[in-house]
């Protein structure tokens, strides 16, 4: 009998962690397994402005390479950018892109994961080009790291803060909110953060730094208590904050404008932007109007079964989190092997989708913070927490990823959320 065929679409968090776990379920002779990435390494994102503030380029200290990982499970890897998704002959296109001139391809499924993320909408705002810092990969990484460590930065105000986010409706699952920001855990990690490396070099703390947002409150699916704690005790540290700002409209030499008609001044401007589906996904009728795909919380299409989607490029990932993606991950792979008859039912669906905010961010001096909250889903939990636990809990956390080759057992990933509330 033909073997099955999985294709993941995608390497990083959702796609890697997925095609890990369902080895856990079925070996190479039992399925085919296929992902497929443009990139032949993990990045690992959220580590970014860490590395950038100590000093070091992401790109030596953060790659985790696939192929050789995936080979160890038996799963092929191909690099190659993902082009186009025939759903009806269960088929997708691609374009090799290890080396520029390729002939295009064509891959078949029998299952089909989309775990491709999304565009970081740079190019969408003026100015961000000529006047923009950001942290969001290797290369904004490095050439932040370059302005601050070659002297660059004069001492003048500091912009933070995140464009507006465009949410799809159709298909909507009830208990996923509207989000006006797609994670605004980068720019509020980024200014604790930058605030220390500013107090350490002796240019300046969080008197420079200005937090703005698009949403009436920032963060707000970190749930309100939780936001009210974080807003008091940056206020008290001296951090500007400036909400409801709706949209950056342009950003100057001078500053930022706005969509509510506000300005701000700012010397360094440190933007995050609309996270964006690609264009080959829109108007695919496993997507919402504006691209993400539409699942239900088996993380399934619900009209192509065959279908899933994880991480940033599934609808129901709001905010765009890579915790949440590492969840969905984890029941991808389980529903796949209960299709396959490798788990049964009443197994497969003790684990659904069932959102939680989970943060662990850098403050800077060896210090982190910890958000544990799903209030924002109607859930009950709202958890702060500060200090060198929680840094120690980050890094450690990479250092394990890299170590188990992008596949963290679940029960670890509930122990490390199970130390953080209690400790
Ligand atoms: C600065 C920053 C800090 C963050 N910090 C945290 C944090 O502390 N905690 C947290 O939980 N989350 C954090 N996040 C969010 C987290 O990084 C994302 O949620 C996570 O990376 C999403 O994983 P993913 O696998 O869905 O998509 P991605 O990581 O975006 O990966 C998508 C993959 O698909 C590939 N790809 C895309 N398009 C194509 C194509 N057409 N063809 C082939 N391959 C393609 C890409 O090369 C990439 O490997 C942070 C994000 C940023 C920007």
């Amino acid at each position: 009998m033909a073997q099955v065929k999985i294709l993941i679409l995608g390497g990083s968090f959702a796609g890697l962690q997925i095609a890990r776990h369902i080895r856990d379920y079925m070996t190479s002779d039992d399925v085919d397994i296929t992902v497929v990435d443009r990139k032949s390494y993990l990045l690992f994102i959220p580590n970014i402005p860490l590395e950038v503030f100590d000093g070091k380029d992401p790109n030596t200290t953060l790659q985790l390479p696939l192929a050789s990982i995936l080979d160890k499970d038996g799963t092929h890897f191909i690099q190659a950018d993902v082009t186009g998704i025939d759903l009806d002959n269960k088929q997708v296109s691609i374009l090799p892109s290890e080396r520029p001139g390729a002939a295009a391809d064509v891959l078949s499924y029998d299952y089909l994961v989309i775990a491709l993320g999304n565009r970081l909408a740079f190019d969408k705002i003026e100015g961000f080009a000529e006047y923009g810092q950001t942290l969001t990969d290797g290369f904004y990484g490095n050439k932040f790291r370059h302005y601050l460590y070659n002297g660059d930065y004069k001492g003048g105000p500091i912009a933070i803060g995140s464009a507006r986010f465009h949410q799809g409706i159709k298909g909507k699952l009830d208990f996923i909110p509207e989000a006006m920001a797609a994670c605004e855990g980068p720019p509020v990690e980024t200014a604790l953060s930058l605030a220390s490396w500013l107090e350490n070099h002796e240019q300046g703390g969080p008197k420079n730094i200005t937090i703005f947002t698009p949403a009436k409150l920032i963060a707000e699916d970190a749930g309100e208590k939780v936001v009210a704690q974080l807003l008091e005790l940056a206020g008290g540290m001296g951090f500007g904050y400036k909400n409801n700002m709706r949209d950056i409209s342009r950003i100057t030499k001078d500053g930022i404008e706005f969509a509510n008609g506000e300005s701000l001044e700012a010397e360094l401007k440190i933007i995050f932007p609309d996270w964006v589906p690609h264009a080959f996904l829109i108007g695919l009728p496993i997507c919402d109007e504006t691209g993400f795909v539409i699942t239900n919380r088996e993380m399934r299409n619900p009209d192509y079964p065959e279908v899933f989607a994880a991480g940033d490029a599934a609808a129901v990932t709001v905010p765009k989190l890579g915790s949440i993606g590492h969840h969905q991950s984890y029941i991808v792979a389980r529903q796949i092997a209960k299709d396959i008859g490798y788990l049964d039912v009443e197994e497969a669906d003790k684990e659904l989708y069932n959102p939680e905010v989970i943060c662990y961010g850098d403050m800077g001096n060896g210090k982190g913070f910890y958000i544990h909250s799903n209030s924002w889903y109607g859930g009950e939990t709202q958890i702060l927490k500060m200090g060198k636990f929680y840094y120690d809990l980050k890094v450690g956390f990479k250092s394990t990823y890299f170590m188990m080759g992008g596949k963290v057992p679940h029960w670890q990933w509930k122990l490390g959320t199970w130390a953080g509330d209690k400790v």
